[in-house]
């Protein structure tokens, strides 16, 4: 199961159809919000996406929930969950749906961690980055009871690769 996930683009139309293009072979494409696009916008057709807190258009959903090859996975943007200042909001909403991998953005921060058996990640931004030069998105896989996540610059370069496993 392999999924792509963004967030942040704020405005960048391209960077989005850009990103897509060089990852195709994936089961779901995730946009964590603030894309600043119309929700039918052409280039987020196919997207599982949600309203952060620049998005003007009300028909992004404030969160989503959805399944993968048995795998549930929770996407919110994180301006309603304080994610800037703790992930314990985002906790415990992620546990309430029994969510396997949670999705977020806002802090426009790339990382990846595994609490309480749930992977969180944000994939950093693909407009403006914080804490490291490069704009970001990730690749995330998950067999075998196995995560890894790797995370990618615009232009395709890996930035970091890590592994997390999941105990039963
Ligand atoms: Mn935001």
């Amino acid at each position: 199961m392999k999924l792509l996930v963004m967030s942040d683009t704020h405005g960048d139309a391209e960077v989005i159809k850009q990103v897509r293009e060089a990852n195709q072979n994936v089961d779901a494409i995730i946009h964590c919000g603030d894309s600043e696009l119309a929700f039918d916008h052409p280039y987020l057709e196919g997207i599982r996406k949600v309203r952060g807190n620049c998005d003007q258009d009300n028909r992004f959903p404030k969160e989503d929930l959805f399944e993968v090859e048995g795998i549930k996975v929770f996407v919110a943007h994180g301006h309603l969950l304080n994610v800037k200042s703790t992930i314990m909001n985002l906790l415990y909403r992620a546990q309430e749906v029994e969510a396997n991998v949670a999705f977020f953005g806002h802090s426009h921060v790339l990382g990846a961690e595994l609490v309480d058996n749930i992977l969180f990640v944000n994939p950093g931004s693909l407009l403006k980055p914080r804490g490291i030069a490069e704009k970001s998105y990730v690749v995330v896989e998950f067999a075998n009871h196995n995560w890894n996540v790797t995370a990618y610059n615009d232009k395709g370069e890996e930035i970091f690769t890590n592994s997390y496993e999941i105990t039963e």
